[in-house]
């Protein structure tokens, strides 16, 4: 499996970066993972829009679906017409989408997406790529992910703050994609449903993750300072998202 980022900042986007968003390849199929504002230009440089096989978004933040405006009128004006694509998302978020759409643009929005609700409790499978949704502590409806594939196990926080269930969703996982929006000074001021640092170390650890990688953290932080304090929490190997980066995990490759 290659695990590519499209884009690592929270809330807006870091001088050339982009909001939320990873690509997840494994078998021959695509699975994204947010499509922030800013991402869908780092994902048309790995996959052709037709190869896109399904779209997850954890919540119906701003800077997790902004993309989605300019993928659904790619797909919409494709000449081959790649319509139907999957976009699994918190209940009533295409509807959400469709609010500032005029009216003939929202008609095709359920033709372009096929949506499919997100929510706890049901398994989720693109190609070998299995999902589970975690509910998350956030001011709106949102989910952590497990996804699992051949020989290997990934944890992504989604926005949160501290809360038992990304912690199961991050058990003994290979790979844990946490947000860490501030730093350590700000944990007495309440987090406003975010982690810190040194919470994004400390969930890593608990939860017995082999491997941490930090993101969603906010430009106006420095990342050295969040990736300082979080490693050591955590107590392992501990990283900062950036654009374009890319982790190989399990045995199979990209396929
Ligand atoms: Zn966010
Ligand atoms: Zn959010």
């Amino acid at each position: 499996m290659v695990l590519t980022v499209l884009g690592a900042s929270g809330t807006y986007p870091r001088p050339g970066g982009a909001c939320n968003g990873f690509l997840i390849q494994e078998g021959g199929y695509s699975l994204v993972i947010e499509l922030g504002n800013g991402c869908l230009s780092n994902l048309l440089r790995e996959v052709e829009l037709t190869a896109i096989d399904a779209v997850v978004v954890t919540h119906m933040h701003i800077d997790h679906f902004g993309d989605l405006y300019p993928l659904y009128y790619a797909l919409r004006f494709h000449p081959l017409r790649p319509w139907g694509l999957r976009l699994i998302l918190p209940e009533g978020g295409l509807e959400l989408l469709g609010c500032i759409l005029g009216r003939e643009a929202r008609e095709y929005l359920p033709i372009v997406f096929r949506e499919e609700r997100l929510q706890e409790g049901v398994d989720y499978e693109v190609g070998g790529i299995k999902l589970r949704a975690f509910p998350t502590r956030h001011p709106v409806e949102g989910y952590a992910l497990r996804v699992e594939g051949d020989g290997w196990a990934l944890a992504y926080s989604s926005d949160t703050s501290p809360t038992p269930s990304i912690e199961e969703a991050a058990r003994d996982a290979d790979l844990f994609i946490c947000e860490a929006t501030l730093p350590d000074s700000y944990r007495e001021e309440g987090s406003h449903g975010h982690m810190t640092s040194r919470q994004a170390g400390e969930a890593a650890r608990r939860a017995g993750a082999r491997r941490l990688l930090l993101t969603h953290i906010w430009p106006t932080f420095e990342p050295e300072e969040v990736l300082a304090e979080a490693a050591e929490a955590f107590g392992g190997e501990a990283e900062v998202a950036r654009e374009g980066m890319r982790i190989l995990l399990g045995g199979g490759g990209d396929g």
